[in-house]
C-alpha cells in the first residue's frame, strides 16, 4: 500500500473498468474468461467475502543465508451463495502469509453452478450441483456428485469449508490419491467447481432452444 492507504489505483485495464464503474457485475468477467489480476476488482464487485483457513504449515526453504522458515497458509473465500474461491500464500508472519492467500484465493474465484442434478430428487431448485463433476489437484482427486434436499454436505472437513463457502448445501464428495493433503484437496474442489462451470448440460440446451426460438421472430 502507497500514502494513498486504502485508496486503489487500478494498474490494469480491466481494473480502470471496474474501478470506474463501467463493469458492475464479476458475472461479466467470469463470463469472458479475463484473468483477474488485481483483488480490488472483487472486492469492489463482491464486497464483504468471508474467510476461512484451510491449512497453516510451516515450511523450510533453503536460501544462501541458510535455512528460512516461512508460514504457508491456504485459504478459501466465498459469499456463501454463489462464489468461492481458493488461495494459498507464505510469508515469515501469520499476517502476511494470511494477506497473501487471501489475496491469491480472490483472483481465483469461480461462480458455483448451481442445480439439482439429483435422481433420488429432482426438484429443479438450486440446492446442490446439475451434474457429476471432476477435479484434481496433484495426486488429489474428488468427484463431485449431486444429492437430494435435506442430505447436506456429505464430505470431508476441507471439502465443506470449500463447497459451503460457494453456496451449496447438499452434496456428495468422493476422493482418492493423497486426501490427508489439504492444500491439494481443496484446489481438487475448486477445480471440480470450475469444471462444472464449462460444462455443457442437457438443462442449458432448453435455453439455446428458447434463444433460437425467440430469433426466428427477427
Ligand atoms: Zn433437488
Amino acid at each position: 500500500m502507497s500514502a494513498l492507504e486504502g485508496e486503489w489505483v487500478p494498474r490494469t485495464k480491466l481494473g480502470k473498468l471496474v474501478a470506474e464503474g463501467k463493469i458492475r457485475s464479476i458475472d461479466e468477467i467470469l463470463r469472458l474468461g479475463v484473468p483477474i489480476k488485481e483483488p480490488e476488482i472483487v472486492d469492489t464487485l463482491l464486497p464483504g467475502l468471508k474467510e476461512e483457513i484451510i491449512e497453516v504449515r510451516r515450511v523450510q526453504r533453503q536460501t544462501d543465508a541458510g535455512e528460512l522458515t516461512q508460514l504457508r497458509i491456504v485459504v478459501a473465500v466465498g459469499d456463501g451463495m454463489d462464489y468461492v474461491g481458493v488461495g494459498k500464500g507464505k510469508g515469515k508472519e501469520f499476517r502476511d502469509a494470511l494477506f497473501d492467500a487471501v489475496r491469491d484465493a480472490k483472483l481465483n474465484i469461480v461462480k458455483v453452478r448451481k442445480g439439482c442434478g439429483s435422481l433420488e430428487c429432482m426438484c429443479g431448485r438450486p440446492h446442490s450441483i446439475p451434474a457429476r463433476v471432476i477435479g484434481k489437484s496433484g495426486s488429489v482427486r474428488v468427484t463431485l456428485m449431486p444429492a437430494p434436499r435435506g442430505l447436506g454436505l456429505v464430505a470431508n472437513e476441507v471439502a465443506k469449508v470449500v463447497l459451503s463457502l460457494g453456496g451449496i448445501k447438499d452434496i456428495r464428495v468422493f476422493s482418492r490419491g493423497e486426501t490427508r493433503n489439504r492444500m491439494n484437496y481443496a484446489y481438487a474442489v475448486h477445480d471440480a467447481l470450475r469444471r462444472l462451470l464449462l460444462m455443457n448440460l442437457p438443462t442449458d440446451w432448453r435455453e439455446v432452444r428458447v434463444r433460437s426460438t425467440e430469433a426466428s421472430h427477427l
